[in-house]
């Protein structure tokens, strides 16, 4: 049974978060003298004197109804790195807890449990890169507070088994985060629809990736309220800049836009692999829910170090344990993958 108490860090129950004169203020004011801010102006044309709103509630509002959950089940990030990082802060002991990673994946899990000093357990995926179940309810213990579990899977571009998944949830009494950065390029339906039903889920997702907006680092997370408000109390104050929460406005306003990107990238995707399995050198092609394929290939350094030589750059995998053999690609517009499509077709 998942009881928040029990996994959040005993000193944090205590903490007074940080606030500002405008938290505690709920009334209208015209004149704010409070935040030392420059009552003048900004060095440039447009005006981001003023601090932003400290819980982007415009964002949320509207992210809520897109996303069907309440506002209040959102917390947003800087980047979703800013998320793992923060969820590893709230529930992990350092020295003394535990995180379980399913490798190969995104490699963040790892490198933010190292820094905030907490072990990582690693549970492979199977050879056809699903989840071994057995091997993972065999890793968790007392320790183990959050498991990550990344759907569709970076770098293998593949969904993960859902039923696995829900199993977890119903029957691990830490964090399951859900990471969906990948998710509107997938078949399958967001976990966001669970989030009623089990109170120790983190979806998270990503502006970076479907909407076109990687440069302004804004990540999402979804979860029961109690573990919004336990993130919304550690995190930095202003963690999404002003112009952040503009553009991000601005986009969710426009989600067609994002849609015909998707339904363009995913035609792309197919195209892709139509062009790389007409190549000899291709020895596989694995199955992609995601905006990159994880292609294997008899000599990927090689391949990989041509690529480089033609200016044209995707990421060597072959050094990661299951991928052996692979470069993954990301699905680029038409002109770049016939590029690189020709620049393959012209190796030797
Ligand atoms: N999760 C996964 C699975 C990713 O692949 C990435 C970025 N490559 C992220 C999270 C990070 O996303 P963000 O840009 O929101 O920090």
């Amino acid at each position: 049974m998942f009881e928040l108490d029990k996994i959040l860090r005993s000193h944090l129950k205590e903490l007074e978060p940080y606030s500002s004169a405008r938290d505690e203020f709920s009334g209208e004011a015209r004149i704010f003298l409070d935040a030392n801010e420059n009552a003048i102006g900004s060095a440039i044309t447009e005006q981001y004197n003023r601090y932003p709103d400290p819980y982007q509630r415009l964002v949320k509002e509207k992210l809520a109804g897109i996303k069907k959950v309440k506002p209040d089940q959102i917390f947003l990030g800087n980047g979703s790195d800013e998320a793992i990082d923060l969820i590893i802060r709230a529930f992990c002991e350092p020295l003394e807890d535990n995180v379980i990673i399913l490798p190969p994946t995104y490699g963040m899990y790892k490198v933010s449990a190292g820094i905030n000093n907490v072990a990582v357990v690693q549970v492979p995926l199977t050879a056809d890169f699903n989840i071994d179940e057995t091997a993972l309810f065999a890793h968790i213990n007392a320790n183990t507070k959050v498991i990550f579990i990344c759907n569709p899977n970076n770098p293998t571009g593949n969904a993960l088994s859902e039923t696995s998944i829900i199993r977890l949830l119903e029957q691990f009494s830490g964090c399951v985060v859900v990471d969906e950065a990948y998710i509107d390029f997938a078949s399958h339906e967001s976990f966001t629809r669970y989030l009623d039903k089990y109170p120790n889920l983190i979806v998270m997702q990503t502006f970076s990736k479907a909407w076109g907006l990687a440069a302004l680092r804004l990540g999402m997370a979804f979860a029961h309220t109690a573990i919004i408000n336990v993130l919304n109390r550690i995190k930095p104050p202003y963690n999404i800049n002003g112009l952040t929460q503009e553009k991000a406005l601005q986009a969710l306003s426009n989600e067609s836009i994002k849609n015909t990107m998707v339904a363009s990238t995913l035609q792309e995707r197919e195209w892709l692999i139509g062009a790389l399995s007409e190549l000899e050198m291709v020895q596989k092609i694995y199955p992609s829910d995601a905006n990159f394929i994880l292609v294997r290939m008899e000599d990927p350094k090689a391949v990989y170090t041509y690529l480089i030589g033609e200016m044209v750059v995707v990421r060597d995998r072959s050094n990661v344990h299951l991928c052996e053999g692979c470069l993954r690609i990301t699905v680029g517009t038409r002109a770049e993958n016939d590029v690189l499509a020709q620049k393959l077709r012209a190796w030797s």
